[in-house]
């Protein structure tokens, strides 16, 4: 059976160490939030995740979720128990606004606390996971009379939210979507159509869902410019706040799938269902980007919470199981074998992940400060770079940490040998469960298109001018210190890789856009190591701050080793990454379709 510990004291590091978390004073929720709150407040999400959500993550995989002949659907036997101690715990309303009954703690607060539920649970972080996109959509877009309905009880989580976007003929390119909406003289819309795939679209866990649904009114024009918002919930609402009639909405079936099966993929039939315009009418899709960059978070945190569960329980079979020995003669001579740990191979798959996790936790927890500071810095100039910043690096996280998390939960699975596809020992459920990552809140694919075609060009490459000022500067203050010097080289040859690769794309995506799209995938990893690589050598400064001030320990002291180790061994794909987009598209797109 996998066991899982939350990373409490890596986190809190990163905080303190790496981010200088005194530098965020100046934002008005940091106010509530003083770091031995931030220390409690992540220990109890920890030892929830260990101890509630944990325990349900194998069962609720093999029961899975069930619908009945009325449309019902049953999520695994103590999910809606543990959901219901979530809600009273305060922990989906974390980073709520206040007004609407959340706590109004920092983002990054509840960012640190989705790793844990994330890597303890999936399926089950998934409907708070929702529920906090579409509140976020609501409260940005939604009008006051909306605002004053929903959010409370969605802030809290005793109502939870679904994101409707995919129809049975478009996932990406949401302009072909059918699913319309009539205008009723009251203000409000009747929606028709079907919705498929929705994640927590129909469960047992509250006693209300929330819709988001994306749908065109009618005489809307074509393509994504005629695409609306709507809030379609499952229960229409009273006007003293009670529940009233069912809404015309039904789950039509959910998905049997490969992974995530504690989560219910529901197809929605809507015929007729009452709603109300999120936002302006024809701007839908741009309300609904709050939530889908929520969203695409929130999917990066998955791939990181999966590769770490993966790892520990990779580690700690790799230092019990014994079989043969070193090859540089016994380590344990009164044995039989030596542990697999002894095995540089072994060590390669295991500090491959580890090495990942560890920086990446590093970039979830920048990003998830700029979210703070965009949200709350009372300078213009700070909330415009932290907005920038979270943009840019948004689909690149997306698409790097769940491609290399579901890369890691499939070498965690090699430790294990033949007993990591047993199911008995949890490594092939990460396995599954990891993939989904990769596809929904945009393929991969997408994200890396996101990125070369919208994000580089945004407001004349602001962003992403910005961040080669940040790490250059980062450089330059730190250049004369020999003992980082080892960590600096890496970066800096990175970052030039990244440079040359940023104007291959100007120079030639232009030209012919198919090279914009040949180099995205590779272009996306490429940015992901180098802002990886960047990470570790801001960790090893902290490490080498604390080993000078006598204050260092075990845990700390190996991150030197693993940033030695990410240098040597792994950022080194740089430059396949640059070799291979710069090739351009003429070897993909040399074959005529008809010749696959
Ligand atoms: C378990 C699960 C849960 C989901 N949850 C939700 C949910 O809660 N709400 C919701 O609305 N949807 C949800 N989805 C849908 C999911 O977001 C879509 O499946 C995903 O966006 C891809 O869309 P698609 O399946 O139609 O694939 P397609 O759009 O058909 O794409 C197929 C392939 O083509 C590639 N591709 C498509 N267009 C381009 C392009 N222009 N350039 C390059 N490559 C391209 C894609 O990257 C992909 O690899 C879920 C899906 C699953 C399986």
């Amino acid at each position: 059976m996998p066991s899982y510990k939350a990373p409490v004291d890596d986190t809190l590091f990163l905080l303190k160490d790496v981010f200088d978390f005194d530098r965020y004073g100046n934002l008005p929720r940091f106010a509530e939030a003083p770091i031995d709150v931030v220390e409690a407040v992540l220990s109890e999400a920890g030892k929830f995740a260990e101890k509630v959500l944990q325990p349900l993550n194998r069962s609720g995989d093999e029961e899975g979720c069930t619908r009945d002949s009325s449309g019902n659907v049953a999520t695994p036997e103590g999910f809606k128990e543990a959901y219901k101690a979530y809600v009273e715990g305060g922990w989906v309303g974390l980073a709520g606004d206040p007004a609407y009954g959340g706590q109004g703690l920092p983002h990054f607060l509840a960012v640190a606390l989705s790793e844990y539920v994330i890597a303890a649970n999936l399926s089950f972080a998934m409907y708070p996971g929702l529920t906090n996109g579409a509140a976020a959509a609501l409260w940005v877009h939604g009008d006051d009379a909306l605002k004053r309905t929903y959010l409370p009880k969605m802030t809290t989580g005793e109502w939870t939210g679904t994101m409707n976007l995919t129809e049975p003929h478009c996932g990406t390119d949401l302009g072909l979507i059918k699913t319309k909406a009539v205008r009723q003289g009251d203000g409000s819309f009747a929606i028709t159509g079907q919705k498929i795939f929705i994640s927590a679209g129909e469960h047992d866990m509250a006693e209300n869902i929330i819709h988001l649904v994306i749908a065109r009114i009618e005489g809307a024009p074509a393509g994504t410019k005629g695409i609306s918002l709507f809030l379609a919930p499952k229960f229409l609402v009273n006007a003293d706040g009670s529940l009233g009639a069912r809404n015309a909405v039904v789950c039509g079936s959910i998905e049997h799938k490969m992974g995530i099966h504690g989560n219910s993929t529901a197809v929605l039939n809507y015929d007729g269902a009452k709603a109300w315009l999120i936002g302006e009418e024809n701007r839908g899709l741009n309300a609904m980007f709050v939530m889908m960059n929520a969203a695409r978070l929130g999917v990066a945190v998955q791939g990181l919470g999966l590769s770490e569960v993966a790892y520990q329980n990779a580690a700690a079979y790799a230092k019990d199981r014994l079989q043969g020995r070193s090859l540089t003669g016994a380590k344990e001579p009164g044995k039989p074998a030596d542990p697999i740990i002894v095995h540089p191979d072994v060590r390669r798959m295991l500090l491959e992940i580890r090495a990942f996790n560890e920086a990446a936790r590093a970039l979830m927890v920048w990003v998830a400060l700029s979210a703070d500071e965009a949200l709350e810095s009372p300078d213009p100039a700070a909330k415009r770079a932290a907005d920038d910043r979270i943009g840019l690096l948004t689909p690149i996280i997306k698409g790097v940490f769940t491609d290399v998390g579901f890369a890691n939960a499939v070498k965690a699975q090699q430790v294990l040998g033949g007993h990591g596809y047993i199911a008995q020992s949890g490594m092939e459920q990460f396995v599954r469960d990891a993939r989904i990552t990769m596809i929904y809140e945009g393929a991969n694919g997408v994200q890396a298109l996101d990125l070369v075609g919208r994000k580089l060009p945004k407001d004349g490459g602001r962003a992403v001018t910005a961040f080669f000022g940040e790490v250059s500067a980062f450089l330059a203050e730190n250049k004369g210190d020999a003992a980082l010097a080892p960590y600096l080289a890496p970066v800096k040859a990175a970052l030039g890789k990244l440079q040359q690769a940023t104007m291959w794309l100007m120079q030639n995506g232009m030209r012919n856009p198919d090279n914009a799209g040949a180099a995205s995938h590779d272009y996306m990893h490429l940015f992901g190591l180098t802002a990886l690589a960047f990470m570790w050598a801001r960790i090893a400064k902290a490490v080498l701050a604390r080993q000078a001030k006598g204050k260092s320990n075990e845990a700390l002291d190996s991150k030197l080793a693993l940033a030695k180790f990410f240098n040597a061994r792994m950022l080194p794909e740089a430059s396949a990454h640059l070799a291979r987009l710069s090739s351009g598209a003429e070897t993909l797109m040399a074959l005529p379709a008809a010749a696959f």
